[in-house]
């Protein structure tokens, strides 16, 4: 049997908001109040990342617009996202788990799985450990975190999201029935909104519904990630913890919601290119090439068009990059103005090789001189070389307070 930690930073991005703004000399701690992470805009259009208990409290919800939670919570504190900032909490406790584990993975920028098998001769019994490591991140690190313990990563994971913050449970293999077969069927690891709807449409309302369901039956109706999911809901998922870094993203994508309304396609355009730079710096600094382009957008009534399209040579070059998307923009751009807009390069691999000489171009001529810009925009910062159109067109201040960087083609996140 092995023993496996799941630790989950409680209200991540509010937490690691609320110890940067009190280590930078600031007073108030953002947990004692209701306070949500969420992008400024002005027109109360920004979501909400993360909140406090006490907003919690109030009904504000994760996903949700401002201006809603706010009508629930008027002296909701609004925090702006701080992604560098995030990046180094994650990583200092990151290093810290190091410390208890060779075999740590990093699920989510604020959840990480230990393989904490045979570890107990250092540690002592795995509560015990657990609570000492729980209490030395709060202590060293300033912010609390759940942490669930379990014979699988599975059980471990839906450990942690017991009771918040700040606690240890467990969920081991004989627990299952007691602790999770009561659970709502929502509760279970890896069950998505559709699933989840699907499964209360057949009258599976707690985990131990699924759990008793017969596999043949499962796989008939949801086919192989239903029994994944009814294994998990048996307690079964030998799928180990992974060391070392995040294996290679499957796609790279960049989107901004915009306050006012673009009007017209060329704006459209200018943003589209803008974008495209920086997936290509993203591209070549990642070492990818992609294949298949996808522009997605929502028009001012927030209905969603989208064109996808897959291209036989690997793609890499900022050129080749607006060459395809542009006529992609072109057959979704809708008459009423564009809200949202996302360009999201997928299927990716680390294929680099080019071609030569495609059809007189003389593709090694080019590449030395996207090299060189990357390579520029490495040493001197991202401004510091652009295209004359992205210069001119302020497409760049869209993207100035925040970044919406590759959450999965303007979904949100797993880890919100
Ligand atoms: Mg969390």
């Amino acid at each position: 049997m092995r023993v496996i930690f799941h630790v989950d930073v409680n209200s991540a991005f509010l937490s690691w908001s609320a110890v940067e703004h009190l280590l930078l000399g600031g007073d108030l701690d953002y947990r004692t109040v209701p306070s949500a992470v969420a992008k400024k805009n002005e027109s109360g259009g920004g979501i909400i990342l993360a909140k406090s208990e006490l907003a919690k409290k109030a009904g504000v919800h994760t996903g949700e617009v401002v201006w809603q939670a706010k009508q629930k919570c008027p002296d909701l504190l609004l925090v702006p996202p701080d992604y560098p900032c995030y990046l180094r909490a994650s990583h200092a406790m990151k290093t810290l788990l190091r410390e208890y584990s060779p075999a740590v993975e990093a699920f989510s920028v604020d959840e990480c799985f230990l393989d904490m098998t045979g570890q107990e001769k250092f540690f002592g019994p795995p509560v015990e450990a657990a609570a000492a490591l729980k209490d030395r991140i709060r202590e060293e690190l300033g912010f609390t975190v759940n942490i669930g313990l379990g014979n699988t990563k599975a059980t471990a994971k839906m450990a942690s999201e017991f009771q918040k913050p700040d606690r240890v449970h467990t969920l081991w293999q004989e627990e299952i029935k007691t602790k999770l077969w009561p659970q709502p069927i929502d509760f279970l690891f890896m069950a998505g909104r559709r699933t989840v709807e699907k499964l209360l449409r057949l009258g599976v309302t707690k985990v131990g519904d699924m759990a008793a369901l017969s596999p043949v039956l499962i796989k008939e109706l949801m086919g192989k990630n239903g029994v994944t999911l009814w294994h998990y809901a048996n307690g079964r998922d030998d799928s180990p913890v992974l060391e070392g870094p995040l294996p290679p993203p499957k796609s790279i994508s960049k989107s901004v919601t915009v306050s006012h309304v673009l009007k017209t396609q060329k704006e459209c355009e200018d943003v589209l290119l803008y974008i495209a730079e920086e997936l290509s710096f993203q591209l070549r600094e990642k070492g990818l090439t992609a294949v298949v382009i996808t522009v997605a957008l929502k028009d001012r009534d927030r209905r969603y068009f989208s064109r996808r399209q897959k291209f036989s040579d690997p793609i890499l070059h900022y050129k080749d990059i607006c060459d395809k998307a542009l006529p992609l923009l072109g057959m979704v751009y809708p008459r009423n103005g564009v809200k949202y807009l996302c360009l999201c390069l997928s299927e990716l691999s680390a294929e680099r090789s080019l071609n030569g000489l495609l059809f007189g171009r003389d593709v090694f001529k080019e590449e030395r001189l996207e090299e060189a810009v990357f390579a520029l925009k490495k040493r001197y910062g991202k401004q510091c070389v652009t295209t004359a159109r992205s210069l001119h067109s302020g497409a760049e201040q869209l993207f100035r307070h925040f970044d919406e960087e590759d959450f999965g083609g303007g979904a949100l996140p797993r880890f919100y």
